[in-house]
């Protein structure tokens, strides 16, 4: 254990048989079967869990309803107090937590820092906004009139998280709903249920501290047939999912013929245009992090250059270069640069692209391929790998969840933009350029047409600050910052009458 891994399983409160469903600090066992959570950096099983089951699933919600009675009535501020010593619970135990995402997901052990980080970013932005939930006021056009409007809380939010961000995204959605006066249930991605159980045990303790009920707070471990519960309950006002676009069409569906509300976060196909006037460093710099970072296995992972042609060649041998210097391992090892996709099927997934664009005319520019040997026991690690491609390609216009990055040659800025538009999906988009005027055109109204546009920044990563989420097959939902708040909580519009006449509206007359 030359990681430290048991001691951090110990401290988080993961035991070798984990029962995956939980009301807060009460975990409920079920009839189905445990299954076991392998690391994709040794292959190794790092520890079990119960799927949860339709009557784990009933006692949880029947304790969610009865929490929101309690919950709703806590003052907002008091609650953003809760939020904030989650996010203090969360500093204290950053290095485990951070560990246990990057050996069970297999991002670096930094970035694993990177995403517990983001949590307690995210409830500080939380505590905050507690005390800022502020509705408008209008002016009425009867005297003797007041109107405003208040945001008031939704009930049983329904998370639903993909692999790649084990962590985050839950506090995201959490940390907000929860000082909106919502109750949180999560569904974690069946790819990396310990890093939710693990979350579950430090926020649930600070709820039962502060004498709340259970139900503010749950888990259910599962797969899509858990999921499907979530998205086909009324009870679930809003329904939060992140993952592929194929899982998003489904959900929208099931919790669109309720008419409930879903808020969508899902696949990207995300682009960096490199101008003739951009500073190669920093362009290098940004798509290399972009493509490689987790594998590439972040929905704002760089899966596109569009290179102008005055510097297309020198781009090109840079980055085959820079790649010639990365070193692909275990995680967990501060030296190594690129870990292991999830699982096996993923190193499928990677393979089939890599053919598909070959048989489509690609040209390898770097080839990829599976690394075998000592260290690389589980299989699941793969070589990153560069193709000169265009952008019609039918692989190129698909979300391959891999490190392959496709090399695309343009003249004119117009091309460019219309060549980074010309994609299903609409999450992130960059240009690196020294030159105000195609920095401006490709954030103007004819510009990207992405949730997130970048100037001389990759297009991987975000902070908290604003809001994520990106349009067409994205999605088009908002998480996070800015005032995607306002997806947790339901508007009222109020008109008061303090006059001792009755007038209608739009001057209408009713006049017995
Ligand atoms: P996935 O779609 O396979 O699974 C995501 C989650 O949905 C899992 O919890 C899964 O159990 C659940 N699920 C699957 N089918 C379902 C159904 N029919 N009903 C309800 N739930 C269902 O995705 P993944 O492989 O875990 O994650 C990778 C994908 O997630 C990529 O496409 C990536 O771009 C996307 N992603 C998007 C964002 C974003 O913010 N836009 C963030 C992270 C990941």
């Amino acid at each position: 254990d030359q990681f430290g891994i048991q001691k951090s399983l110990q401290i988080l409160g993961i035991k070798d048989k984990n029962p995956g469903s939980s009301t807060g600090t009460k975990w409920i066992g079920t009839n189905e079967a445990f299954f076991a959570s392998i690391s994709p950096a040794d292959g190794k099983e790092i520890a079990q869990v119960q799927m949860g089951s339709k009557e784990s699933y009933e006692a949880i919600i029947s304790q969610s309803q009865k929490a929101f009675e309690t919950w709703r009535n806590v003052p907002a501020p008091q609650r953003g107090e809760i939020v904030r010593e989650i996010g203090n619970a969360l500093r204290e135990v950053k290095a485990d937590l951070g560990k246990l995402v990057s050996y069970e997901m297999g991002k670096s052990y930094q970035e694993g820092l990177g995403e517990v980080q983001e949590m307690i970013d995210i409830c500080d932005f939380a505590v905050g906004l507690s005390r800022q939930l502020y509705g408008l006021t209008m002016h009425s056009e009867r005297p003797g009139h007041r109107m405003y409007e208040q945001w008031h809380a939704l009930g049983i939010v329904g998370i639903i998280s993909a692999f790649n961000f084990p962590v985050a995204v839950w506090s995201w959605n959490a940390a907000l709903a929860w000082v909106c006066g919502d109750v949180c249930l999560w569904k974690p991605s069946e790819k990396a249920p310990l890093s939710g159980i693990a979350c579950q045990n430090i926020a649930a303790k600070v709820f039962e501290k502060h004498g709340m009920p259970e139900g503010i707070c749950s888990l259910i471990v599962g797969d899509y047939k858990v999921g499907e519960l979530i998205s086909h309950d009324k009870r679930v006002p809003l329904v939060s999912a992140t993952g592929s676009t194929r899982m998003g069409k489904l959900v929208a569906e099931a919790v669109g013929a309720r008419l409930g509300r879903s808020l969508l976060e899902l696949g990207g196909n995300n682009a960096i245009i490199i101008t003739g006037s951009a500073d190669l460093d920093m362009a290098i710099r940004g798509a290399l992090f972009g493509a490689v970072g987790t594998a590439g296995q972040r929905c704002t992972s760089t899966r596109r250059l569009i290179i102008h042609s005055s510097v297309y060649d020198e781009v090109k041998s840079r980055l085959a270069d820079a790649y010639s210097k990365l070193v692909i391992g275990n995680p967990l090892d501060e030296k190594n640069h690129v870990g292991p996709v999830i699982d096996e099927d993923a190193v499928n997934m990677y393979l089939a692209a890599l053919k598909k664009v070959e048989t489509e005319g690609g040209k390898a520019v770097v080839e990829g391929g599976v690394m075998k040997g000592e260290g690389y026991e589980s299989g699941c690690y793969v070589k990153p790998a560069i193709y000169e491609a265009e952008n019609h390609f039918e692989i190129v216009q698909h979300e391959t969840f891999a490190p392959i990055l496709y090399l695309i040659k343009y003249e004119e800025l117009e091309e460019a933009i219309a060549l980074q538009n010309g994609v299903p999906q609409g999450l992130s988009s960059a240009i690196m350029t020294l030159n105000m005027r195609e920095a401006e055109a490709f954030l103007s109204v004819a510009g990207s047409d992405c949730g997130i546009a970048n100037v001389n920044i990759g297009t991987s990563g975000a902070e908290i600050g604003g809001a994520f989420g990106g349009e067409k097959e994205t999605g088009g939902g908002r998480e996070s910052g800015s005032d995607a708040w306002k997806a947790y909580m339901r508007r009222q519009t109020n008109t008061i009458n303090y006059s001792a006449n009755l007038p209608l509206a739009q001057g209408i007359k009713f006049d017995i």
